[in-house]
């Protein structure tokens, strides 16, 4: 198995809003397309690559763009259904693992760890996500893999139009050495006019001063901020925002359960497919949410925060059991279960260090790994068995 090391994806959409407008208006394709308003001070939002081939770009007058291009075709932007469209670039991203940090509408990072058991390679992950996005919304993306955010963000650009790039593990400051010093996050108009005076052209010439100069010249927060990513340094890890930061299993049964045996055993159904869906993320869970509808549609829900984030079935398990018996769920029929999870941590995050290795962890990585292998029932918990096996001569 590779090990996955180009952990961090850059996904961004080409051409974003232009291609939205194709996915409408077929007669676009093959065109230079500039997304535009039509007011005497209006930029250019979105340029098609026909037209970019012309030297138009994003926040040039629109019209310059006329100008360099005369025959693009001009479209007012209706960022409406651009918005519309990145909800479901966001939900097809989501689909392969919740790890996703949404930048803009037409960008992200994604935390492709969790994903290794799935996919040969982080390229594959890559290639994977463009072409469902290709194959669901018709839209190009490209995508940069690489250790860090940076480099990653910099790789999707070289990964433009509709391709990957990746920096492979340890080549971060070779590929980094001739980029723009420009390039760097928190190099403004001012920072790079001081940069300019010390003679930095370069993430190169950056690197190459000594730390104490930078941090002298420029104060430690932004000069040692510049000289760590310049030479490599970036430890931001991918954080997802608002839904993604949580995870559910639940279902609504046909028929209302009235027995707490069969309620136990679908809660530990439950808590093996949570499970398996916070690991395959790479995610550990720092809480744990039960919910509990009745035959009359009355929810109740009750939640128990962990000490240590867990990532097992068994102990999702259990705090929910314990959750379940502060409910009336044993006395009424209950017609939907769920449980959940959200105060997500990826698993690559310092505070898992805490947790302390346990047999049970490395099991459950077994079982896991053999049921991408031979599929979701190949091993299961004896106790989910609908008949128990039943051993010859035994009476
Ligand atoms: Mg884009």
């Amino acid at each position: 198995m590779e090990p996955f090391l180009e952990r961090i994806a850059h996904v961004d959409m080409d051409a974003f809003f232009v291609e939205v407008e194709r996915q409408r208006r077929p007669e676009l394709r093959g065109k230079a397309v500039v997304v535009g308003g039509a007011g005497p001070r209006s930029v250019v939002a979105s340029a098609s690559y026909e037209a970019r081939t012309r030297g138009v770009g994003s926040g040039m007058p629109i019209g310059q763009a006329r100008r360099l291009c005369p025959h693009a075709v001009v479209v007012p932007p209706d960022h409406r259904e651009y918005g519309r469209m990145s909800e479901r670039v966001f939900e097809v991203i989501g689909g392969f693992t919740p790890a996703v940090e949404a930048v803009s509408v037409d960008e992200a990072f994604i935390d492709i760890a969790g994903l290794r058991l799935l996919h040969p390679s982080p390229v594959a992950v890559a290639e994977g996500i463009r072409s469902a996005l290709r194959a669901e919304l018709g839209l190009p993306a490209s995508i940069g893999l690489a250790t860090t955010k940076l480099v990653a963000k910099m790789a999707s650009r070289d990964a433009k139009p509709d391709g990957v790039h990746i920096v492979p593990a340890g080549s971060e400051q070779e590929y980094l050495r001739p980029k723009k010093v420009r390039a760097l996050w928190g190099v403004g108009e001012a920072t790079y006019a001081r940069l300019e005076e010390l003679g930095i052209a370069t993430v190169g010439d950056l690197a190459g001063f000594p730390r104490t100069t930078l941090v002298a010249r420029l104060g430690e927060s932004l000069g040692g901020h510049l000289w760590d990513l310049a030479t490599g340094r970036d430890e931001r890890s991918v954080t997802p925002a608002g839904e993604a930061r949580s995870i559910s299993v639940e279902q609504t049964y046909d028929t209302d359960i009235t027995d707490p045996e069969v309620l136990h055993r679908e809660l530990l159904a439950h808590a093996d497919r949570l499970a398996s869906r916070l690991r395959r993320a790479g995610f550990v869970a720092a809480t744990v949410q039960l919910k509990v509808r009745y035959d009359d549609f009355t929810t109740v829900t009750r939640s128990h925060t962990f000490q240590q984030p867990v990532s097992t079935g068994r102990d999702l398990y259990h705090a929910a059991l314990t959750l379940l018996d502060r409910t009336a769920a044993r006395h009424r029929p209950v017609r939907l279960l769920g449980i959940g999870t959200d105060g997500l941590v990826t698993a690559a995050d310092p505070r898992q260090l805490d947790l302390a290795p346990r047999s049970w962890d490395d099991l459950e990585e077994v079982v896991e790994e053999l049921r991408d292998r031979f599929g979701r029932d190949a091993v299961g918990r004896a106790r989910l068995l609908d008949d128990p096996p039943e051993f010859p001569g035994d009476e």
